[in-house]
């Protein structure tokens, strides 16, 4: 017979790791092979610990079609569905089936410097800021319409599921991860006589690209924030944003998840 092989991933906390204990007992129990290390043949991924547990196991494991799901120890936990006291309710709607599979969406930004191309992918957000909490100048495209010139913090591009995140303590919309979109929401726009620059989040198709092209002078002094990690880039020329191909498959166990969520995690 196949193996069964499930995933797991924890965080350090104490009460992370004694869930995992509980949890490793209860798949062997219920036949499964629990992998502490990530088994590309695994029917699932599950992830202890809250919303940056989830997030760093994503990118970690390279956005795998793997479908995961969270048990909630952290502070949030809006990506994590299942509660650490709802352990064995879990296993059983695994088996039974009773679940279904969410896609989320992720941001993709295609970065070219003077010397090279690369490609960076978002869960939750990607943030167009400058170093040394500096001002950024930045010229604003959309399928190479020009825009805005932008003046502020920062230009942060989040997906629907990353509306949650930072883009909401910036003023964002909340958009149901259903939605084929991008939410352009700018940080701390200047507006005066000088700058002129939209001070409104904008929701734009998910095929269409963003691009943001810095003043030749800032080419140097960019930050860009991919869900909270740090990249520096020296000569940089462009930057397109769109969202990707790739979509992480994550386990629901009720149709009403989101809305439980945003009352639950924000009133
Ligand atoms: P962190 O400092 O531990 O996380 C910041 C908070 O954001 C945590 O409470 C986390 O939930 C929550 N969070 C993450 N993704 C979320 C989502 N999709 N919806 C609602 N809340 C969410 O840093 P981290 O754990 O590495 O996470 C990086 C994220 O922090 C970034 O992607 C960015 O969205 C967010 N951030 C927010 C601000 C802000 O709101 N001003 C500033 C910078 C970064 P848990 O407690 O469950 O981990």
């Amino acid at each position: 017979m196949k193996e069964k092989i499930i995933n797991i991933v924890a965080n350090s906390s104490y009460e992370s790791r004694k869930i995992k204990q509980k949890l490793i007992k209860l798949l062997k129990d219920n036949g499964y092979t629990p992998s502490k290390n990530f088994n590309p043949d695994a029917e699932l991924n599950v992830c202890i610990g809250g919303d940056g547990t989830f997030i760093n196991a994503v990118h970690k494991n390279n956005f795998t079609k793997i479908p995961t799901v969270g048990i909630n120890t952290g502070h949030l936990g809006f990506y994590q569905e299942v509660s650490p006291d709802k352990l064995e309710k879990f296993i059983e709607d695994y088996n039974n089936g009773d679940y279904s599979i969410e896609e989320l969406k992720l941001v993709e930004a295609e970065i070219f410097t003077r010397n090279k191309s690369l490609i960076l992918s978002g869960v939750n957000e990607i943030v167009l800021k400058a170093k040394h909490s500096k001002i950024i100048h930045t010229n604003v495209y959309v399928n190479r319409n020009f825009l805005e010139k932008f003046s502020g913090d920062g230009l942060l591009i989040s997906t629907p599921s990353g509306s949650t995140a930072y883009n909401f303590s910036c003023n964002g919309s909340l958009v149901h991860h259903s939605l084929e979109v991008m939410q352009m929401t700018p940080i701390a726009p200047i507006n005066s006589v000088v700058y002129r620059s939209l001070t409104s989040p904008i929701i734009i198709p998910g095929s269409y690209t963003i691009s943001l092209v810095p003043e030749k002078r800032y080419a140097n002094s960019n930050l860009l924030l991919v869900d909270g990690k740090e990249y520096f880039f020296n000569n940089l020329k462009k930057i397109n944003l769109k969202l990707s191909n790739r979509k992480i498959n994550k386990l629901v166990f009720s149709q009403d998840s989101y809305w439980e969520n945003l009352r639950d995690k924000f009133l």
